[in-house]
């Protein structure tokens, strides 16, 4: 399915915007005025089948369609199976919802302490500060609130967060999530992180953003002197497929490592995106030259539409297990499932243990051969 070739090409320029002065191409507020909606805009791009074509009609009453060029450029016009094309053009089957998919997929509003703050694990929460996003990703876990397709109308009042996390002196870790929060001002990210900055018992802070990778330009000098309003950011960024690591999200990538930020990355397992080993292979390695960690490796939700994307859970552990002694144990993510109905992540492996027989374990190692271990 990947040539070598397609593996091993880094993508950089304007592509099909060559025509765009360079200045505006490189100016992220151009890149968020000028993303693809409209069927009609699409369709002059792409030769849309029949499937995608009606996926669009019903596309703006689940979720947006949204397209940065940047990521725009990425498709493949010419491969109907195109990973990136799979991603954030809508088909027909996003129609097909199942009994057991849901609304809300991993259970947050039930642990939603007050709007916009999901406060499920004890020591942590997580913060959702907008949502909007750069660009669509049709398998969206809150795709019941994000781009507000549904009519959620998720309004979150930052005061009231802010001091809900005051309040609560066992939150040492805040994640900043949405939507995109990088697509806030570079103001409020710095009052934001600033008065996080303040609270004592917050220890860590982290940002979920796929900004780095829908629109690279984002990531300015201004952005770069915001995040340090806080003296221990982290951020987790979200690639599926090497054909997503450009030059541009390289260099990205970088500046926010060279500026201090320590960089993860969450992917999620898609079908007929990256649920091959070769594949993923190719996306770990990137990474790592990217200076990002692969963090954890995601099932994909029970997102009502979702069940065309969705692998079995067996391809995930598969995965893993052929990428384990094969490669740079930094490069393997943690493969989880987010439980249904607010049951937190649980992370799942291939098994090792051959058997334990009192205080001797049998394991297998990655080439399938049996050792002893004896602990006492
Ligand atoms: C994923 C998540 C976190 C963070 O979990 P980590 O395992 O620390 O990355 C926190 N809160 C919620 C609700 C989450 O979904």
């Amino acid at each position: 399915m990947f040539t070598k070739d397609t593996l091993n090409l880094w993508y950089s320029g304007q592509g099909i915007w060559k025509e765009t002065p360079k200045n505006n191409w490189d100016d992220w507020r151009w890149q968020l005025k000028n993303r693809l909606t409209q069927k009609v805009k699409i369709a002059k791009l792409l030769k849309l089948s029949e499937y995608e074509s009606a996926g669009l009609d019903i596309a703006n009453d689940k979720l947006l369609v949204s397209i940065t060029p940047h990521f725009f450029n990425l498709i493949d016009p010419d491969d109907p199976n195109c990973p990136i094309r799979k991603q954030v053009i809508p088909t027909k089957d996003e129609g097909v919802c199942l009994s057991y998919e849901n609304e809300d997929p991993v259970g947050e509003e039930q642990s939603m302490a007050i709007p916009g703050l999901v406060h499920r694990y004890p020591d942590r929460v997580l913060f959702l500060v907008t949502d909007r996003c750069g660009s669509y990703c049709r398998y969206c876990t809150r795709s019941r609130l994000v781009s507000n397709a549904q009519g959620y109308g998720f309004r979150p009042n930052f005061e009231q967060c802010l001091n809900y996390i005051r309040e609560h002196k066992e939150i040492r870790d805040v994640l900043i999530s949405g939507g995109d929060p990088l697509l806030l001002s570079d103001d409020k990210l710095s009052a934001l992180f600033g008065e996080l900055a303040k609270i004592p018992h917050v220890e860590f802070v982290r940002i979920g953003s796929r900004l780095p990778v829908f629109l690279p330009q984002r990531i300015t000098s201004g952005l770069l002197s915001a995040l340090k309003a806080h003296p221990n950011l982290w951020m987790s960024i979200h690639v599926n497929h090497p054909k997503e690591c450009t030059v541009e999200l390289k260099n990205a990538c970088h500046k926010l490592a060279n500026a201090g930020i320590p960089l993860g990355n969450q992917s999620v397992l898609l079908k007929g995106v990256n649920d091959d080993l070769l594949v993923m292979k190719s996306l770990i390695h990137r990474l790592l030259m990217m200076k990002v960690r692969p963090y954890y490796l995601y099932q994909c939700d029970l997102v009502p539409g979702s069940s065309h994307l969705r692998t079995p859970v067996s391809k995930g552990i598969e995965i893993i297990k052929g990428l384990r002694g094969a490669t740079t144990g930094y490069a393997i993510p943690q493969f989880v499932i987010d439980a249904p109905g607010g049951g937190g992540k649980v992370p799942l492996n291939p098994d090792y243990i051959e058997q334990v027989d009192g205080d001797v374990w049998v394991l297998k190692n990655f080439e399938g051969n049996i050792f002893k271990y004896r602990s006492v």
